[in-house]
């Protein structure tokens, strides 16, 4: 979207209108940055919340990421035109959890409407011991949801050490795409029909996409599956998988040695094929554990962000090309 070359003529007729009513109005004031056009803006904290919000708003909208395509979501430090921006905006839309910076300027920040796409769905605790098949092989100390290695004193969890990778589970992201559809429509009634229409539009979409993943997934050889970051606890729970991952639910976080020789044991245990790797972050460790335990590699996409090397254009896309990938590697192909 070329936001900037379209502000400019926006501000100046803008500020011309000021002039022309001798007065000063909240929006004349603002500056030219980013989020501040003719439509209805929307800050969006990362991919799957702006996908929702484009989506949703269609027309109407005018979105911007704060996490730019390629960039590693989890740790994103905003930067000071971004939290300039936020002041302009009509809407944040964010995942409080995920992106502790964004939560905080968010929350910070005077935009009027600001939605929490965590309060829209409900959000569970993916820790040692939930309804996993095989605890007796492993500790919790090692187990993969929680991020043993306490990552440098901060958390990936939301508080109270809640996953908040939601997305990935269709029902779950149609629930949260409910909730911001109904916020688009009080904080821009003028448009109310047609974020209601577009909100119903994408809601089938995904109802249809969780039954593709449902029928897809049936008649597989194995349930466990190997990921490089905990982001698949929802979507393994909603069909009947086991995720165990690399690392915690931080990306950036290096596993120990101890965590790595566990791994190679439960893929031997539980027919395990294939160590998933992403598209954002290193895919160093989980080529190091596929080659120490013999196993193949293939990209499962947790949808942080799009690139050129994503498997897919958008949400839907790549969702199916993880269903792709888990058929092969579950050998429900
Ligand atoms: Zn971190
Ligand atoms: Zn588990
Ligand atoms: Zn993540």
């Amino acid at each position: 979207m070329n936001v900037r070359r379209r502000l400019i003529p926006t501000a100046a007729v803008t500020a011309v209108t000021a002039l022309a009513l001798g007065t000063l109005s909240a929006c004349s004031s603002d500056s030219a940055a980013a989020g501040n056009t003719d439509k209805f803006d929307v800050v969006a904290s990362f991919y799957p919340m702006a996908f929702l919000a484009e989506r949703i708003g269609g027309d109407h909208v005018n979105v911007t990421s704060l996490t730019q395509p390629g960039q590693e979501p989890h740790d994103l430090e905003i930067s000071a035109k971004q939290t300039a921006q936020l002041e302009e905006t009509d809407a944040a839309l964010h995942l409080k959890g995920l992106q502790p910076n964004v939560d905080e300027a968010i929350g910070q920040s005077g935009v009027k409407t600001k939605i929490d796409a965590a309060t829209l769905t409900t959000l569970e605790t993916h820790g040692a011991g939930d309804g996993h098949g095989h605890e007796d092989e492993h500790t919790d100390e090692d187990h993969a949801h929680e991020g043993e290695d306490g990552h440098e004193g901060h958390s990936h969890e939301t508080e109270g050490g809640k996953d908040p990778h939601v997305w990935l589970d269709p029902v779950k992201y149609a629930e949260v795409a409910e909730g911001v559809g109904k916020a688009f429509e009080k904080a821009d009634p003028d448009h109310a029909a047609d974020y209601r229409k577009n909100t119903e539009t994408l809601v089938g979409e995904l109802n249809a996409l969780d039954a593709t993943l449902e029928a897809g997934l049936k008649n597989r050889k194995g349930d466990v599956f190997i990921t490089t970051h905990a982001s698949f606890g929802y979507f393994a729970e909603r069909y009947g998988l086991t995720e165990e991952a690399i690392n915690g639910l931080d990306p950036e976080s290096e596993p120990s040695a101890a965590r790595v020789k566990k791994l190679a044991e439960t893929a031997k245990a539980d027919g395990v094929t294939t160590i998933f790797y992403e598209t954002l972050v290193s895919d160093d460790t989980a080529k190091t554990v596929a080659k120490d335990a013999g196993l193949k590699t293939d990209v499962l996409d947790p949808l942080e962000g799009i690139t050129d090397s994503s498997r897919g254009g958008d949400y839907f896309e790549v969702m199916e090309s993880n269903l792709k990938a888990l058929q092969t590697a579950l050998g429900s192909a």
